[in-house]
C-alpha cells in the first residue's frame, strides 16, 4: 500500500501520470487530503468513481496513531503519535490570542548529543517519513476540528496558522524527507501556510542551511546557545564541524532567501555557563554582521543533566545588555506546565536505547 500522505504536490501528480490520471486529479485528492483531512477515498466526492475505487485497492491515507491526547489548564494540547516499532514522538498545539502554533517533531530520538537536551540523550532510533511528519499538522488540524470541506472559502480563519519544528530530532538531518512536508505546509492545495509562518529550527547543519534555502526557504531559527567555539563545542557537539565562523556566513546567505529578513537565534539560558554579562557582549559581537532576534530559553531541567536554569535576575541582565544593543531578544513563555510538554526536548518514546532519559516532568515552553 502507498501512503499518500508521503508525497508532497509534485510527487503525487508524477505518481498519478503512472497511473494515466491527470494532475488536476491528483490536486484534488490532495485537498480531500489535507485541507479536508480525509482518509476515505469513498468520501471524495468530486473524484471519479472509477479512480476512487482504484485508489482504496491500491493505496491509503494513514495518519500517525495517536496514543496520547493531553489539554493543559492554559489551552496547550499535546499528543503522542505512535510511529511503529514501540516508538512515538510528540507534537504540541499553542493556542495564543492572535495565532495558533504547532509544534512538530522530525526524528524519534536525534544523534546530535547536545548537552543539555533530554531528546538527544535518548540516543536516535530513526528518521520520521515525509508522511509521519506532515501526518502530525494532519492530525491536529482534524482533532482541533480545524479542517475544512473543498469550497469553503480560504479566507476562514485558521486555527493552526503557525508551524515550528521544534519538536524531536533535528530537522536539517532529515532533509529529504523534511523538504515534501514543507512544500505541503506551503502549499495551497496544502494547508497554505505562509513562509513566514513556518520556522524550520536547526543547531546548524551548514550545507543543509544551503540547501534548505534553495528548496524550501521558510524562517530559519538557529540554536546557538554560546557566543565562542571551545563553549559550543561543548553545549553542540555538531560544532565541532561547522564552527560558529561557517554557521554565521551560513547564515548571512540564508537571509538573501529568507521570507524574514533576520535569523532567529535560539539561547538556552544555563546557569553559570553561558549567561554572564561577558557572554552577553561576546554574542553582540558575534552577530555584528547578521540581522538576529534572541529567543532566550530558560532551560527545563531533567534528571542527570547537569545543569542549572539560569536565575530570573541573571536573564533580565542578559536579556537587557541585548536589547540596549539594539536587538530584539525575548524570553520564552512557559506553557502547559502540568501536561508536561517542552517544545524543543519532548519525551516520546524510543525503543531501544539505553540512554533513555524519560523528560516527563519538563515545564512547556512555548514559541514566542
Ligand atoms: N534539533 C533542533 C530542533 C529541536 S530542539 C535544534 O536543536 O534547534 C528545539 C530547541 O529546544 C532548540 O533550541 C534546543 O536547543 C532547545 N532545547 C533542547 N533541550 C532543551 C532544554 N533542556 N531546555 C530548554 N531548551 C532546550
Ligand atoms: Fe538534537 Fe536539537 Fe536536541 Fe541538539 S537540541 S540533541 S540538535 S534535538
Amino acid at each position: 500500500m502507498v501512503n499518500l500522505l508521503d508525497f508532497d504536490v509534485d510527487g503525487l501528480t508524477a505518481w498519478f501520470a503512472r497511473l494515466g490520471e491527470k494532475p488536476f486529479r491528483a490536486r484534488q485528492v490532495l485537498r480531500w487530503m489535507h485541507r479536508a483531512g480525509r482518509d476515505d477515498f469513498g468520501q471524495m466526492t468530486d473524484v471519479a468513481k472509477s479512480l476512487r475505487a482504484k485508489l482504496a485497492e491500491i493505496a491509503e491515507i494513514r495518519g500517525p496513531r495517536p496514543i496520547g491526547d493531553s489539554v493543559a489548564a492554559d489551552g496547550t494540547r499535546k499528543w503522542l503519535l505512535d510511529v511503529g516499532t514501540d516508538n512515538a514522538v510528540e507534537a504540541v498545539f499553542i493556542p495564543e490570542v492572535s495565532r495558533g502554533t504547532l509544534c512538530i517533531s522530525t526524528q524519534v530520538g536525534c544523534a546530535l548529543d547536545c548537552a543539555f537536551c533530554s531528546t538527544g540523550k535518548q540516543g536516535f532510533n530513526r528518521n520520521l517519513t515525509t508522511a509521519e511528519i506532515i501526518g502530525q499538522l494532519w492530525h491536529a488540524n482534524r482533532a482541533l476540528g480545524a479542517v475544512k470541506a473543498p469550497g469553503m472559502p480560504d479566507e476562514s480563519e485558521r486555527v493552526i496558522s503557525n508551524v515550528v519544528l521544534m519538536g524531536m530530532g533535528e530537522p536539517l538531518a532529515n532533509f529529504d524527507a523534511l523538504v515534501p512536508a514543507l512544500r505541503l505546509m506551503l502549499d495551497d492545495h496544502g494547508y497554505g501556510l505562509s513562509r513566514r509562518r513556518v520556522t524550520v529550527s536547526t543547531s546548524g547543519i551548514v550545507p543543509a542551511m544551503d540547501r534548505l534555502r534553495e528548496a524550501a526557504p521558510v524562517a530559519l531559527a538557529v540554536s546557538l546557545h554560546a557566543p565562542g567555539d571551545a563553549l559550543r563545542d561543548r553545549l553542540v557537539p555538531i560544532n565541532r564541524k561547522y564552527p560558529l565562523k561557517d554557521l554565521m556566513a551560513a547564515c548571512r546567505r540564508y537571509l538573501e532567501n529568507s521570507p524574514r529578513d533576520f535569523i532567529t537565534f535560539e539561547y538556552v539560558m544555563l546557569e553559570g555557563v553561558n549567561d554572564s554579562d561577558a557572554h552577553a557582549r561576546a554574542l553582540l559581537n558575534l552577530v555584528r554582521d547578521v540581522p538576529s532576534k534572541f529567543n532566550l530559553i530558560p532551560f527545563n531541567p531533567f534528571p542527570d543533566s547537569g545543569f542549572r536554569r539560569s536565575r530570573p535576575e541573571r536573564l533580565r541582565r542578559f536579556q537587557e545588555i541585548l536589547l540596549e544593543a539594539g536587538i530584539v531578544a525575548t524570553v520564552r513563555k512557559t506553557r502547559g506546565d502540568d501536561i508536561d510538554a517542552a517544545c524543543g526536548q519532548l519525551a516520546g518514546q524510543v525503543k531501544d536505547k539505553s540512554r533513555r532519559v524519560m523528560a516527563m516532568a519538563q515545564p512547556m515552553e512555548a514559541w514566542q
